[in-house]
């Protein structure tokens, strides 16, 4: 899942202070589940906001909603009422959910309630841990299911590095060497012809924005332009 951490109350505070009807919106997905950004957060940083205005003697008109995913053409429709009589909206989704609300409703101004920090996994409710850069060319397969370009502190895809502190990263003695740890599971598994597997250099295409456009679609779009 993506993982978010909610933005300092302060900081967004600050971005929407001059607007005095405000829409903020949850979502219903990932970052619901690392307690960022859900229906609870988002209902939790509305009643911030009205009792910071209240302080300082101003009136704040706040919705507050949540839709199951932002990042999801089919899920916004809900929101079009809400947002046209909102000067201002706050979106607590990822950063794909914002730019895709931002989108949808360019004449208004969208501020991001979230920091979107990384794709991980969800350990324990309340601990994340990051797992995946979305390099766009999985090498799982062959470092025994462990990610060196998240794990590894250089991401390098063909290592050790020579830095290798026993088991620990040169660069960080609380950090595994990814490395040692590929070495170690793969060993686990009778694989360890692995490791002189050279892996090419990456051809790190995430430079301008990816697309993927699924067989699937493409043919059903193919066949209703006929
Ligand atoms: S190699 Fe690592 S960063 Fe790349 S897709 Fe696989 S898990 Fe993600
Ligand atoms: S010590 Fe291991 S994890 Fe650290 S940079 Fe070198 S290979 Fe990567």
């Amino acid at each position: 899942m993506i993982v978010a951490e909610r933005k300092p109350f302060s900081e967004i505070n600050e971005m929407t202070a001059s607007y005095g009807k405000i829409l903020t919106v949850g979502c219903g997905t990932c970052v619901a589940v690392c307690l960022a950004g859900g229906e609870k957060e988002a209902e939790l940083l509305s009643k911030e906001l009205q009792i910071a205005r209240k302080q300082k003697g101003e009136g704040l008109e706040i919705v507050t909603r949540c839709v199951e995913r932002q990042c999801d053409q089919e899920f916004l429709a809900a929101l079009d009422k809400d947002a046209a009589e909102a000067e201002a909206i706050i979106s607590l989704a990822c950063g794909a959910g914002i730019q895709f609300l931002a989108e949808r409703f360019p004449d208004k101004p969208v501020f991001p309630g979230v920091n979107t920090t990384f794709i991980g996994v969800n350990r324990e409710i309340g601990w994340y841990e990051e797992k995946c850069r979305s390099c766009g060319n999985c090498v799982l397969g062959i470092t025994g299911g462990i990610c060196p370009v998240t794990m590894c502190s250089k991401s390098l895809f063909n290592g050790p590095c020579g830095g290798t502190n026993q088991t620990s990263c040169e660069i960080n003695s609380n950090q595994p060497c990814a490395w040692h740890m590929i070495h170690e599971r793969l060993s686990r598994q009778n694989r360890l012809g692995n490791i002189k597997v050279v892996m090419e250099p990456m051809d790190w295409r995430n430079q301008v924005p990816r697309t993927i456009v699924q067989p699937g679609y493409a043919e059903r779009k193919a066949g209703l332009g006929k």
